[in-house]
């Protein structure tokens, strides 16, 4: 009697569950981005429902294999641009009617790893983040150049820049649709450049291209490469265009100091959800520890960075704030360097997005950051560096009085001596290339 009952009642069961298949909405993919980084690959699949994935390697030859529950392919995988990334080809399929199966072909064995993530205010569909890794790429970091001069034997000060966000997140964008992401980049390779050219400072780039990169990795990757301070270059957004000028912030024990502030901080904070990393704390504890011990030497001297900058922040851009502010900003939690974090102005401000996208802009921002560095560093060089050799060595020691003859620019001098020719001009204090015949002139001794 009861076999009788249970027979039929497993058939209609079997139609239900049929049925809801049937019936369930596609998981259609829209859209596949990659970003490469120069550690690893990320590909981003954009969905029109969420839906089930499973995610495996197959070797000989080296492949990843996406399965996606209830999917169809409605981008082109032709269109999928693959130059330059670990992922040397991609193809679909269709292992039975209801998976679609993506497979990448890759060039390298690769770690692979996968989360998703729902819509947000930045990207309208749910979306599936498929992250290679190289096995061993944990820990590299590209090695830094220590320059070494012969007067001191002394190693340069190590500046880490951080362009904000990047790859898969693109921060603020302004009313033309300029992206955060791209200004700021532009902004600190403008910065590098600077820093390069000035004897005594090495500069490191914590994002080269477009590609995301966790907060917390960012201090890791400066910390990494003996970083003495890192600077995060951000551009704000707020729901009115009227609100505009830069400002620098600093990071706040006790959180923010102002509602701003702490929306700003919510907002920064939040890149690690819209870039969709996946947030790593298993080492907090220690982190913990060691910021207590020297936050307040740390911010200090952060404070002090970001006065200076302001300073020549000022002369360029109108202050938002002129003060240094402070916010939970997780990139500075970065308990033995002091670090900043500037906001180069609002990108939601149509004046200021214009501004922001002009080489001119990107190149004054970048020079009042870089004297704001510098005015601290004369100052307060960390030892062993050749800013510190500078000024505790004896003057007479370190150079040599040169008389300007008729015909001698300050160039050919700079090139005679095998020195270049900003070092010349900063240590002449000159600011620019003028000279007149009788004028003396000090040469460092080299
Ligand atoms: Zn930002």
């Amino acid at each position: 009697m009861t076999g009788r009952w249970i027979r039929p009642f497993a058939a209609m069961l079997t139609l239900v569950v049929g049925l809801f298949g049937c019936l369930a909405a596609n998981a259609d993919v829209r859209d596949i981005r990659v970003w490469q980084s120069p550690e690893s690959t990320r590909l981003v699949l954009d969905l029109t429902e969420a839906t089930e994935h499973k995610i495996f390697p197959l070797t000989s030859p080296n492949r990843v294999v996406i399965d996606l529950a209830n999917a169809k392919m409605l981008a082109n995988p032709d269109n999928v641009e693959l130059a330059d990334t670990a992922v040397s080809g991609l193809r679909t399929g269709h292992p039975d009617k209801h998976t679609l199966r993506i497979v990448l072909d890759l060039n390298e064995t690769l770690k692979v790893s996968s989360f998703p993530l729902a819509p947000n205010d930045v990207y309208k569909d749910y979306r599936l983040v498929v992250d290679l890794k190289r096995p061993d790429t944990a820990q590299s970091v590209s090695p830094v150049k220590q320059a070494v001069t012969e007067i001191s034997k002394a190693r340069d000060i190590i500046i880490a820049i951080d362009a904000g966000h990047g790859g898969e997140d693109p921060g603020a964008s302004g009313p033309k649709r300029t992206k955060e992401k791209n200004v700021v980049l532009a902004i600190a390779k403008q910065l590098e450049q600077r820093l390069k050219q000035e004897p005594g400072y090495t500069p490191f780039m914590v994002r080269t291209g477009d590609y995301y990169i966790g907060l917390r990795e960012r201090t890791e990757k400066a910390r990494a490469a003996n970083a003495d301070f890192l600077v995060s270059i951000h551009a704000d957004a707020f729901k009115h265009p009227s609100a505009h000028g830069s400002s620098v912030y600093v990071l706040s024990d006790r959180g923010a100091t102002s509602e701003t502030a702490r929306w700003l901080a919510d907002n920064e904070n939040n890149a690690d959800l819209i870039g969709g990393i996946s947030l790593d704390d298993k080492d907090d504890h220690l982190r913990m520890t060691l910021l207590d011990l020297s936050m307040t030497y740390q911010r200090n001297s952060s404070k002090r960075i970001g006065g200076d900058i302001l300073k020549y922040l000022g002369k360029i851009s109108y202050l938002h704030k002129r003060q240094v502010e402070e916010a939970a900003f997780v990139v500075l939690k970065a308990p033995d360097m002091p670090a900043l974090l500037v906001e180069t102005g609002f990108i939601s401000n149509p004046e200021e997005e214009r501004k922001l996208n002009t080489v001119a802009y990107q190149k004054q921002m970048a020079g009042s950051i870089f004297d704001g560095i510098k005015d601290y560093f004369t100052d307060h060089p960390p030892g062993g560096t050749l800013i510190e050799a500078r000024r505790s060595t004896p003057a007479p020691a370190l150079w040599r009085s040169y008389v300007i003859r008729s015909g001698d620019t300050l160039s050919e001098i700079a090139v005679r001596n095998g020195i270049g020719i900003s070092e010349l001009r900063r240590f002449n204090d000159l600011d620019d290339d003028q000279i007149r015949i009788g004028q003396t002139i000090k040469i460092p001794n080299s």
